[in-house]
């Protein structure tokens, strides 16, 4: 298969009640154990790409290297920029091949954000490309909370169904209590989730896919090892795998995973390089390390978000 848009996958995740993962990549062979992981299971997917890894990995190679998996693979994939905030990169991304861009001007106020989102969505569907945008503040875990009505600094109902109406995108990331980062919440602190609000926005906007960020949930034994060998990540809980699941069966259509990848990679980069001192050949540990995002990548769509055998 080529390259595919979110569409067809959002709307069938919508109807189906399970969401679809999407992966943050580093380097390709991070991309080859997403492709792995999800393949292995059945399940479409998205290769998510932040401004940083696009600049690091290269544009061409990227587009390159995300056509010849979704040719190499029979599960519907598609390459999406995530958190795109340089009009450049983000224009540059619709040109060369990306099938979804991700603009965020949640930095700005409501109308301004709605003026930059709606350039972005005029450029990129003139060329088929969606677009995802965002609403309300994604915390980090030092945020303060500042609460002046309920839905605090979540995303607001009312602004959800103005920004949709107003700028055409194809899905919006909403802030109900999830955070950027691997320090999500701290030990003894209980994350909670708004599905209130979710369930407002899902409401208000029928049939509109809804997309999560901040999303991981820090897998305790990848944690464990990471930092078994010599890593310095303090203990950190993620987003507890269960609101996952109910966020999927709702209108969540998406849901973002950079955190556990990057533990889970360079964790078992750190134990093998550590278990095989006398090697110095690359594969011997890029290959436990690949398959540990491949089998992370399978059990998190199995367990949780529930798009296996829907490719
Ligand atoms: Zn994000």
């Amino acid at each position: 298969m080529s390259l595919v848009t979110t569409k067809e996958m959002f709307a069938k995740a919508y109807e189906g009640h399970y969401s679809i993962g999407a992966f943050n990549v580093d380097d390709i062979d991070i991309m080859q154990g997403v492709l792995d992981g999800a393949a292995s299971v059945n399940a479409p997917v998205i290769i998510a790409v932040s401004e940083g890894a696009y600049k690091f990995m290269r544009p061409d190679f990227v587009v390159a290297a995300a056509r010849a998996a979704a040719e190499n693979y029979d599960i519907p994939v598609a390459l999406h920029l995530d958190h795109g905030k340089d009009m450049g990169i983000i224009k540059n991304c619709v040109d060369i091949g990306f099938t979804s861009v991700m603009i965020d001007a949640s930095a700005y106020d409501f109308e301004e954000n709605i003026r930059i989102t709606k350039e972005v969505v005029e450029y990129a569907h003139a060329k088929g490309v969606v677009v995802e945008s965002e609403l309300g503040a994604i915390a980090g875990i030092e945020d303060d909370i500042v609460v002046d009505d309920k839905y605090g600094q979540f995303t607001h109902p009312d602004d959800a169904v103005e920004f949709v109406k107003r700028t055409g995108i194809d899905s919006l990331a909403i802030a109900i209590g999830t955070a950027h980062g691997a320090y999500k919440f701290k030990p003894g602190q209980k994350p909670q989730l708004r599905f209130d609000i979710l369930e407002e926005i899902q409401e208000r906007l029928p049939g509109f896919p809804l997309v999560l960020h901040g999303a991981s949930s820090v897998p305790q034994d990848r944690l464990e090892i990471f930092n078994q060998y010599g890593g310095q990540l303090p203990a950190a809980i993620g987003i507890p795998t269960d609101m996952l699941r109910e966020a999927s069966e709702k209108a969540v259509c998406k849901i973002n995973v950079g955190t556990d990848i990057r533990v889970c990679y360079f964790g078992e980069i750190r134990r093998q390089m550590a278990l095989k001192p006398e090697k110095f050949d690359g594969r011997s540990f890029l290959e436990p390390a690949r398959n540990a995002v491949a089998e992370m990548v399978a059990k998190r769509i199995t367990e949780v978000f529930g798009s296996n055998d829907k490719a």
